[in-house]
């Protein structure tokens, strides 16, 4: 027991008003969905939040034809300066409404509410602002003159950043003159629903947005459709790699946001202090459920115990628990599926000879959670060294020279985020320009702007999101 003991700090639920039931989002209306409709739980603690429709080939059908339909007849008829006014209205009414979304999230999804309320609901109307102030600007983006919209888009987004997600893929799409069919992940349908909520607030035109709920099934409904434009998918490599096969052969643009196994890089001249809260916030956001996450730590052999030492005790100082209390640290993980994932590749760590460390916390009896665990002893051919394991957990490796660094930190399919920390610029610079990684962090880790284009190379997928860039992946003429 540590000497401050914090007393619980709940956020109320009260400023969320759910509705029992949620119907799919087509046409500017909730209507009910002709598949067999699903529960979302709390991961928390297994309780019942709603019930959501499921869409059919069908529903999938009408979604795209609203798109279609709103496409043709006004938003590919409205100027850009009328698309921007619609797209500030949603970033404002995100903001007003951003507590509700705040707990709406957490409660889904199981991340702390101090990461939904102070990261992704305030990056989302970010996302938006950003992407408004485009739509009148799309002349003078760099593409020549006017350049046009592809017409609908079909999107599909995973569980970890649920609104987050909805917000990249939206927001460019709309700002360039396309309409939107997207399906949110089937385990966190909640704050997309509460979107749509938003989206009739905002008097969007009925079609513009569409948003469908399901499983696999009508994501995949969505991508193979024939009147789908454009695709775009975040999600794991081995579902990226069937949509990438669905669309490989028709004339449909593809993006794919995909896994990571990200290095984050140590050098013995780095700011430690800050290099130990830049490895945290690296791993153990949001449960370790980011793409990005630098779950591969390369430190520098000279300080190894050192760090390890530090990381352990700062470990110890986190708060595991209910996602919807202010002080919490490490909140649930998102579904039973994945926990069992990360518990047999954290089992496959310790078959192969790593040496596991957990942290010492009291584990809810309710609910899907994990201690936040390092392992060291990894070598570079463990599974736990190669695979996205997508929870609280890092794998510490070492290297002696900048050289062997760079050569451990590009031994990996993936291709996604790497960071360095070092006190010198120039090995900065020398190092992130032989990185094979879409983005790259020096001296932090987990920093996102909408300014700023996301993406990766190899098994991590192609195109980016975010910037000027994410504009060129919902225009035409413009390569993906
Ligand atoms: P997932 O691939 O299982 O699911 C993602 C989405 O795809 C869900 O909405 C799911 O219903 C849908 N889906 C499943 N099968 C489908 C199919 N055959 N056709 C069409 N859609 C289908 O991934 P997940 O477990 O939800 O998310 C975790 C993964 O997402 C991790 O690998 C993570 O790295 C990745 N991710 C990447 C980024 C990025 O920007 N690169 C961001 C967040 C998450």
């Amino acid at each position: 027991m540590s000497f401050l003991e914090y007393a619980p700090a709940p956020e109320s639920r009260s400023v969320l008003h759910l509705r029992d039931e949620y119907g799919l989002f087509i046409d500017g209306e909730f209507r009910p969905g002709s598949g067999e409709s699903f529960a979302t739980i709390s991961p928390a603690d297994e309780s019942h939040i709603a019930t959501v429709a499921a869409a059919s080939d069908a529903d999938v059908d009408a979604a795209v034809a609203a798109a279609r339909r709103a496409y043709d007849r006004t938003w590919s008829r409205m100027s850009g300066r009328d698309r921007g006014k619609y797209l500030f209205r949603i970033a404002r009414l995100v903001q007003e409404r951003a507590r509700e979304l705040a707990v709406a999230e957490s409660l889904d999804n199981g991340k702390p509410i101090k990461e939904s309320r102070d990261v992704d609901v305030p990056l989302v109307a970010a996302w938006f602002f950003y992407y408004a102030g485009w739509a009148d600007k799309l002349d003078h983006a760099g593409y020549g003159a006017n350049p046009r919209a592809l017409g609908v888009a079909g999107q599909v987004i995973p569980w970890n950043f649920p609104l987050l997600m909805l917000a990249w893929k939206v927001a460019p799409a709309l700002a360039a003159g396309n309409t939107v069919v997207i399906k949110p992940a089937e385990t966190t349908p909640l704050s997309a629903l509460v979107f749509a909520e938003i989206l009739q607030q905002a008097d969007l035109p009925p079609g513009v947005v569409n948003i469908v709920t399901g499983a696999g099934a009508t994501g995949a409904a969505i991508v193979r459709h024939p009147d789908v434009d454009k695709v775009a998918f975040t999600g794991s490599t081995g579902v990226g790699r069937e949509i990438a096969k669905a669309v490989a052969g028709t004339p449909k643009k593809l993006t794919l946001e995909l896994g990571g196994k990200a290095a984050n890089i140590v050098f013995e001249d780095a700011p430690i202090d800050q290099a130990i809260e830049g490895i945290v916030n690296g791993i153990f956001f949001n449960q370790g459920h980011v793409c990005c996450a630098g779950s591969r730590l390369l430190v520098q052999e000279s300080i190894h115990d050192d760090v390890v030492d530090r990381l352990k005790t700062r470990l110890s100082t986190l708060r595991l628990g209910d996602p919807l209390d202010k002080n919490t640290d490490i909140g649930a993980i998102n579904s039973a599926e994945q926990l069992q994932r990360i518990r047999e590749l954290s089992r496959i760590g310790e078959d192969e000879g790593a040496e596991r460390w957990s942290a010492d916390c009291a584990i809810p009896d309710k609910g899907f959670w994990f201690p936040p665990t390092i392992f060291t002893n990894v070598q570079a051919s463990h599974r736990i060294a190669r695979d996205e394991i997508f929870g609280p957990v890092l794998s510490v490796l070492t290297f002696r020279t900048p050289a062997e660094a760079i050569e451990k930190a590009n031994n990996t399919p993936y291709g996604l985020s790497a960071g360095i920390w070092s006190d010198k610029g120039s090995r900065i610079l020398a190092v992130a320009d032989r990185l094979r990684a879409g983005v790259i962090w020096a001296n932090t880790f987990n920093r996102f702007d909408p300014s700023s284009p996301f993406g990766g190379y190899k098994e991590s997928g192609y195109g980016r999101e975010g910037g000027r860039h994410g504009l060129l992946a919902y225009l035409k003429g413009a390569a993906a």
